[in-house]
């Protein structure tokens, strides 16, 4: 069962720091939300988990059952078990959507156990026949000329052949309509396992209507200030984020 754990995390962004010590630990079998107004520092937080060279860490640590994170290259995470589906997912040029999971497949496997093309090509049409992706998307390139609902449900198609053991989802729920939304979400819930944990980053209730969260945390000015069940992201969404503020005493 994966172990995920934040501590005391700070990381700078252009040499202003963003987050402020935060931390989280998430098991397997465990789907986390943190919800947060905009600009809080939640994309902020999914990029310096991934190494994103933009976002300094300067404090804090994170490990994946027992081993350092931080330490690690974003392809290195990625093979540990991380997964991470960004808000604004970036276009490869001359890269199929084929060769690039190709490759991520065979990055997380033993030398000598890669998958086989056939093997490959069968999983990959399946699951996108379950995510209602046009076969053609295989042999697209990656991200180039997607709409915004057809990068999100292509990151949920990764997320199911890659079998991580950390999933990070920030906004995925962005710019989807109420379709495309079911589709992602049961894409998400097909994927609730004890070997796997999950970490919901959203500015809405809405996508948690869909992909019922055990925790949900709320994030302010680059922490984690207050954390609940479901209830919480209910309540946010009838009061929105300052009945928070007023009670922790926050002044922005
Ligand atoms: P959220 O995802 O909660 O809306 P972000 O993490 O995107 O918040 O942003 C938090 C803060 O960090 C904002 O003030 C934003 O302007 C700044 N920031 C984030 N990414 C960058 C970047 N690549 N370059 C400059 N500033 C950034
Ligand atoms: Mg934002
Ligand atoms: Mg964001």
């Amino acid at each position: 069962v994966p172990h995920f754990t934040i501590d005391g995390l700070k990381a700078t962004v252009e040499g202003k720091e963003i987050l402020k010590g935060l931390n989280l630990t998430i098991k397997g079998g465990e789907v986390h939300a943190i919800m947060g107004p905009n600009g809080t520092g939640k994309s902020t937080l999914a990029s310096a988990l991934m190494g994103h060279p933009k976002y300094e860490v300067t404090e804090g640590t994170v490990t994946l059952n027992g081993e350092d994170v931080l330490e690690m290259a974003t392809d290195e995470r990625a093979r540990a078990g991380l997964f991470l589906a960004m808000q604004y997912p970036s276009e490869i040029a001359g890269v199929t959507n084929a060769d690039f999971l190709r490759s991520a497949i065979n990055a997380r496997r033993e030398e000598g156990s890669e998958i086989s093309l056939i093997k490959f090509i069968r999983q990959m049409e399946a699951k996108m026949k379950e995510l209602e992706i046009n076969p053609e998307f295989m042999h697209r390139y990656l991200n180039e000329g997607f709409s915004g609902g057809e990068k999100k449900r292509n990151e949920i198609l990764q997320m199911v052949m890659l079998d991580p053991s950390i999933v990070i989802l920030d906004e995925i729920d962005s710019g989807l309509d109420i379709d495309a939304l079911r589709i992602v979400a049961a894409g998400v819930n097909a994927m609730r396992s004890e070997d796997r944990g999950f970490l919901i980053i959203t500015h809405y209730q809405r996508l948690l209507n869909y992909i019922t969260p055990d925790y949900v945390h709320v994030m302010m000015q680059g922490r984690i200030v207050k954390s609940g069940g479901p209830e919480l992201a209910q309540r946010l969404e009838n009061e929105g984020y300052d009945w928070v503020k007023e009670e922790l005493g926050i002044v922005d």
